[in-house]
């Protein structure tokens, strides 16, 4: 208690009564423990021997995957450091797209090694700058260890499409899967103006279907929307159609939801009805006149202005999804338009639309000089694997951009983990006072790639480490783990392959999400820290146990 906070001899009191307050060692232990909790909850998902889990909602729905970033974002998480944990998945999954796991695991092991460095009484800022240091002189490595890609290495990029997928759902059916992602985000790869090689995913849809296997998704050039013709009587085959894009329902405009009408007699609610009538054909007559042949409308359609369209011969459709009408935009050239009434010709897009009703599909392809895109149609027998497999394809679009775009891609396996452990103790030779234990650790720290691998594969990975160490002393970078043999490869070769970028990604969050843990050494909550409040007689120390508690909500006992 400092000098200014006593008033005659009194602790001065400012918090409430309710808040609890925890210090130092104790507020560091406490939140060291809750971020490796969260580690460890998706570390037996890590490679291509991870198992998947099972993850049920309070609402009861079921979630099968393997995907860092969705268990952590599906468990019912509750501790304020675990959510910065959680929060390192969401920044690799926004920034590189896959390496979630990984991320999260480093962090994790991080603070697990920060622990052993604080009790030997080793300050947080010590290590905190250890960390930082090490993390970005592994970056600069990562730079110097990568290799280039060629953009029309379509075989190197295929493979680096299926080191993301492997473990995953996907898996089964890679060969398939991978050579459609390379196809697709090679249909949207550009060379910018500047010879830069620019990949707009934007451009890729994803549109899944269930009730056949996943071996029978497939590419196809344009959109592919799961809907029908709101009449069996349109036309289904249109080149060169014009198309209107719509996001207002085509229907009567509603005064208000409560209007009454007040009727005096037959002839009026004629004339009521007429006037509705009239109001559709005018919207109708509206289309026409803008020579729109097709309409993609967001919301709904009205039975009458549906029977309208049909005899003017338009194709329409309603309830498109949002982002379908986005990619059909971007696909055809035409605009969203919000009110009928301010529509014009200039609005419409360019499309040919095909409509097979067997499959109840529509296929639209760009008809205009504009950009065009693909549409990747994912099968799956049901919708847990449907799911399941759209997270690996998503993964795998976004490595697959990176390596065409970044141009850089590194061994797996393990390999680049073990190869810059070794090049951060090397350096941590050169790095004074406590911060040198630090950096070790760091290094430490990465190993836990390799070994969890082999751990996941059932091998022992104090054994896998040693050889892959001695492979690594021995010049061979590319070292890695065959985790179906159990033997040291050049996983370079062997075709498991990461893009530099994710990796980068990877050690940057968990650097900075260790260290923000590790600078935290006062915690201060309003009301109990167990945020379910299941432990009213807690006590401080209990009720930070409970906080922890928490954490996994109903599912903990399935972890
Ligand atoms: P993350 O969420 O971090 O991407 P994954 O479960 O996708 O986690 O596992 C990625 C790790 O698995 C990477 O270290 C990658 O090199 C490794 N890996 C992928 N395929 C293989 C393989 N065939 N052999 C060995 N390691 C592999
Ligand atoms: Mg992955």
């Amino acid at each position: 208690m400092s000098q200014q906070q006593r008033m005659g001899g009194q602790p001065m009191i400012v918090l409430g009564e309710d808040s609890q307050r925890m210090k130092d060692r104790d507020a560091q232990s406490h939140n060291i423990a809750a971020a490796r909790a969260v580690a460890e909850a998706v570390r037996s998902t890590l490679g291509p021997k991870g198992m998947d889990k099972m993850l049920v909602s309070s609402m009861g729905d079921i979630t099968v995957t393997n995907d860092g970033v969705t268990i952590l974002q599906e468990m019912d998480i509750d501790n304020p450091t675990a959510e910065m944990i959680v929060e390192v998945a969401e920044t690799q999954e926004d920034e590189a797209g896959d390496g979630t796991t990984t991320a999260v695991s480093i962090a994790g092991e991080l603070l697990k090694n920060a622990e052993d460095l604080l009790e030997q009484d080793i300050h947080p800022t010590a290590i905190i700058r250890g960390f930082h240091l090490a993390s970005e002189f592994a970056r600069e490595e990562i730079d110097e260890i990568a290799r280039d890609v060629d953009p029309e290495d379509t075989e190197l990029i295929r493979k680096v499409a299926e080191t993301s997928m492997t473990g995953k759902g996907a898996e089964l059916n890679k060969e398939l899967l991978a050579e459609l992602v390379v196809d697709a985000v090679q249909a949207v790869t550009v060379e910018a103006e500047d010879g830069e090689t620019v990949v707009d995913l934007e451009y890729v849809n994803i549109e899944t279907q269930t009730g056949r296997s996943a071996g029978e998704s497939e590419l196809f050039n344009g959109a592919v929307i799961s809907k029908d013709p709101v009449q069996d009587t349109m036309p289904t085959e249109l080149s060169d159609a014009k198309m209107l894009l719509i996001d207002e329902p085509i229907q009567i405009e509603e005064a208000d939801v409560d209007t009454s009408l007040q009727l005096d007699s037959p002839d009026q609610l004629q004339q009521f009805i007429d006037s509705e009538e009239q109001q559709l054909r005018d919207k109708v007559e509206q289309i026409k006149a803008i020579d729109a042949d097709v309409v993609f409308c967001q919301k709904g359609i009205d039975d009458l202005a549906q029977h309208f369209l049909a005899k003017e011969g338009i194709l329409a459709v309603r309830r498109v999804k949002k982002s379908d009408l986005r990619f059909l935009k971007e696909l055809t050239g035409g605009r969203i338009v919000s009110d009928l009434d301010g529509a014009t010709a200039e609005d419409l897009g360019d499309a040919n639309v095909t409509y097979s009703e067997d499959e109840e599909l529509f296929y639209v392809e760009g008809a205009g000089d504009e950009p065009h895109g693909v549409t990747l149609l994912l099968r799956g027998s049901t919708d847990h694997v449907v799911d399941e497999l759209e997270r690996g394809i998503g993964d795998a679009l976004d490595v697959v951009a990176q390596a065409v775009s970044d141009g850089r891609v590194l061994a797996g396996g393990g390999a680049i983990e073990v190869e810059l452990a070794r090049r951060v103790r090397d350096y941590a030779d050169s790095v004074s006072g406590r911060e040198q234990l630090a950096v070790e650790a760091f290094a430490d720290s990465l190993e836990l790639v390799p070994r969890v691998l082999a751990e996941n594969a059932g091998l022992d990975s104090i054994d896998t480490l040693v050889d892959l160490r001695a492979a690594h002393d021995a010049g061979d970078e590319t070292a890695g783990l065959d985790v179906f043999t159990g033997d040291v490869v050049d996983t370079y070769d062997a075709g498991v392959v990461e893009p530099a970028h994710a990796k980068r990604q990877a050690l940057a969050s968990a650097s900075e999400a260790a260290n923000l843990v590790l600078k935290i050494d006062d915690i201060i909550a309003a009301g109990d820290l167990s945020t379910e409040g299941e432990e009213p007689e807690g006590g401080p120390g209990g009720g930070m146990g409970g906080g922890m508690g928490g954490m996994g909500g109903g599912m903990g006992g399935m972890m």
